[in-house]
């Protein structure tokens, strides 16, 4: 039995601020990959955000059989890349690094409009854009959404030939049936720790166990016990404890189960990438 952890972000550095001293060695790759390993995650998802990871991304799976990557531009990024890089320029790095056998999905791309309600229009663009090129090489998408859920469910059904999954599930139910519907499976996070969660811990009840996959988002969002501490993904089987206690089944069957969501959903990518 093992764990996946689908949704990650290993470049702790990129997101440290200023005030905020991370220790080097404590948090780079090779510690958490391996503190991982240690707590039963074998396989990681690394995910990208903006064109200027995929370079340190491509190192970092490279460097680490058991983690693979993805590679898109996070909705909050979605501003920034459309003043720096024109369309053809993003479409050209993204299938170019979209090739490569260990990037295994398109992604996070989406939506977000908690915290830039101003840049929709740019986010919506880039979001066609890169529904568009996960169509055009076979791979599945990891969605971004933030108050943003009726827009991006407009967005997928535009796209029906492209898969994927709904990353950091929030607990709309409404969003949950159609993504299901749309075929998509649906990625729980710490969050459901959380004391407040009761929407999403209610909805997680909706969702079929072959499509849904386990995720820390690190290093964000870190499960009770670690609440408010850098997420990191050796804490999946916090998500996974509780995730069974809600649904009453053992731990042991949902890390089987997840992980073989996850190898169905992604890693069926990898062969369809042989064709393109
Ligand atoms: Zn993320």
């Amino acid at each position: 039995m093992f764990f996946v952890d689908s949704h990650c972000h290993l470049l702790f550095s990129k997101f440290r601020s200023a005030s905020e001293k991370l220790d080097e060695e404590e948090y780079g790759v090779t510690a958490l990959v391996d503190r991982a390993a240690a707590a039963g995650v074998k396989y990681l998802l690394a995910v990208g955000t903006q064109l200027s990871d995929v370079d340190d991304l491509r190192s970092i799976v490279d460097a680490n059989e058991n983690v693979f990557r993805t590679v898109g531009i996070h909705p909050l990024e979605a501003a920034k890349h459309h003043a720096s890089h024109s369309l053809e320029e993003i479409s050209r790095v993204i299938l170019r690094e979209a090739k490569l056998p260990k990037t295994i999905g398109i992604g996070e791309i989406g939506l977000d409009y908690h915290y830039e309600m101003e840049s929709e229009k740019q986010q919506k663009q880039l979001f066609h854009l890169q529904m568009d090129l996960a169509e055009q090489c076979s791979l599945p998408v990891v969605i971004h959404s933030r108050d943003a859920y009726p827009d991006v469910v407009a967005i997928l059904r535009e796209h029906p030939r492209v898969t994927g999954v709904i990353h950091c599930f929030s607990g709309e139910e409404d969003f949950a049936r159609n993504a299901l519907d749309f075929g998509f499976c649906i990625s729980i996070s710490g969050v459901v720790t959380y004391k407040n969660a009761t929407e999403l811990q209610e909805t997680l009840k909706i969702i079929p166990l072959d499509r849904m996959l386990l995720e820390t988002d690190a290093p964000f969002l870190a499960p009770v016990p670690h609440r408010g501490r850098i997420n990191e993904p050796a804490f999946i089987p916090h998500v996974a404890s509780k995730i069974s206690e809600l649904l009453g089944i053992p731990t042991e069957s949902l890390a089987i189960q997840t992980s073989e969501n996850f190898f169905r959903l992604f890693i069926n990518g990898i062969k369809r990438l042989a064709t393109f």
